[in-house]
């Protein structure tokens, strides 16, 4: 499939009118995320940090008066119809179509009346890269579905709306991060997320000020095994907290983890455990720094973020490893892998004059190992979920 080009909203719009030859009511927009610190940390109860992309994911929509739902994807070029049978109970649709029929069907097991609607998806957002085009996908339906319907629901209850489609509906064992962070981010800030309570403070991020960038760079390494050993890593993070009579790994702390591996005997899980514990506090950490407005001290947080990864959790691959490794080596600040792991995207904190330079050596590091060429694209902390007009 060539990638499609013009901008991305008139894309959804002008999909609309091809497809239903009329004109959308309105357009709505989510953005992708990526997670600048926290990982694994979401299902722990813990800490995380993501902020929202400049790629989105665009809905236009117009209401209709049955209780049937049209969507149709430019990814695709495809057009699915569900009716309410088909949203009864979920797995019914299966694709990309789940995803939005999930939100149908998570709206109206939480008693919403959801009205009938025509769809247009176009998006911006890479499939699959770790930067959540599924959440992004799935909360601009709602908002597009809220906004036709009337229907009240506040901000602060779409993210667990948003994940139970994905949870329940599409059948995707995900946190509560993706959809949090694609629809409570705000320009300029990073989403500090307590995945316990969800409570979210905003913290300023402004890389631009401080004459730094953050380069996302897709490894485009396929994802080995990614769904089998994310399940792996909870049912050993679950069993952990278990032996260690705590509700989740979040109530361990640094100051209490060498007493806590003490009392594990199994070496692999110890490696979890002090993933775990030492990230959630990599993220606080992460926090602090921004609030005093030391954005260039973040680098070292975000390098041993990495290396937890990938010697105490083991989530990396070697296309991830030497994108970091090439990051750091050409000066970037700091660089770790972002997401949940085993391909996916690398994050590098760069200083914007440096930014050719570390996009280059990963470039050539991959060359050399014959690797997929990477794509390393500047991003800056953008708006979350919002009608556009
Ligand atoms: P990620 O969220 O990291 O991009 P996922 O595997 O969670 O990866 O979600 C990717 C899936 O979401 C795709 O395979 C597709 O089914 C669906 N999807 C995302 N964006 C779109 C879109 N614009 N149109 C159709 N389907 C989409
Ligand atoms: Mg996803």
């Amino acid at each position: 499939m060539t990638a499609p080009t013009g901008d991305v909203v008139e894309r959804a719009a002008a999909g609309f009118t091809d497809q239903y030859d009329a004109r959308p009511t309105g357009l709505w927009a989510a953005p992708g995320r990526v997670n600048l610190i926290g990982e694994h940390t979401d299902y722990n109860d813990g800490f995380v940090l993501p902020f929202a992309l400049p790629m989105r994911t665009v809905v236009a929509a117009d209401r209709r008066d049955d209780e049937h739902w049209t969507v149709w994807s430019e990814l695709s070029g495809e057009t699915i119809t569900f009716a309410t049978d088909d949203v009864a109970e979920p797995g019914r649709v299966t694709g990309w179509g789940a995803y939005v029929a999930g939100v149908v069907w998570a709206l109206r097991d939480a008693g919403h009346a959801v009205p009938g609607a025509r769809l247009a998806i176009a998006s911006d957002v890479p499939l699959g890269a770790g930067l959540s085009s599924s959440a992004a996908l799935e909360s601009a339906v709602l908002a597009a579905l809220l906004d036709l319907g009337g229907l009240e629901l506040p901000a602060e209850g779409q993210p667990r709306l948003a994940q139970r489609a994905e949870n329940v509906y599409v059948g995707a064992p995900t946190g509560i991060m993706d959809q949090s962070a694609v629809i409570r981010c705000r320009a300029g800030h990073a989403l500090f997320l307590d995945c316990r309570d969800e409570s979210v403070e905003h913290i300023p991020f402004d890389p631009d000020a401080a004459g730094l960038t953050v380069l996302v760079i897709d490894s485009h390494a396929p994802h080995r095994h990614a769904d089998g050993e994310y399940a792996a890593r909870r049912r050993s993070c679950e069993a952990a907290a278990k032996a260690l009579g705590v509700p989740a790994l979040r109530d361990v702390t640094v100051d209490e983890l060498d007493a806590a591996l003490a009392r594990l005997d199994d070496a692999e899980t110890r490696r979890r455990v002090r993933h775990v514990v030492t990230e959630d506090q990599r993220v606080l950490d992460t926090v602090a720094l921004l609030r005093a407005d030391r954005v260039r001290d973040i680098g070292p947080l975000l390098t041993a973020s990495h290396v937890s990864m990938r010697d105490d959790f083991e989530i990396t691959v070697p296309e991830i490893d030497t994108a970091v490794e090439a990051a750091l080596s050409a000066g970037a600040l700091g660089a770790r892998m972002t997401g949940g792991g085993f391909g996916g995207c690398v994050l590098a904190l760069v200083e914007t004059d440096g930014v050719e330079a570390v996009a280059d050596a990963v470039r050539t590091a991959y060359a050399d190992r014959n690797y997929t060429a990477p794509t390393a694209t500047p991003v800056l902390p953008s708006p979350g979920a919002t009608r556009l007009r």
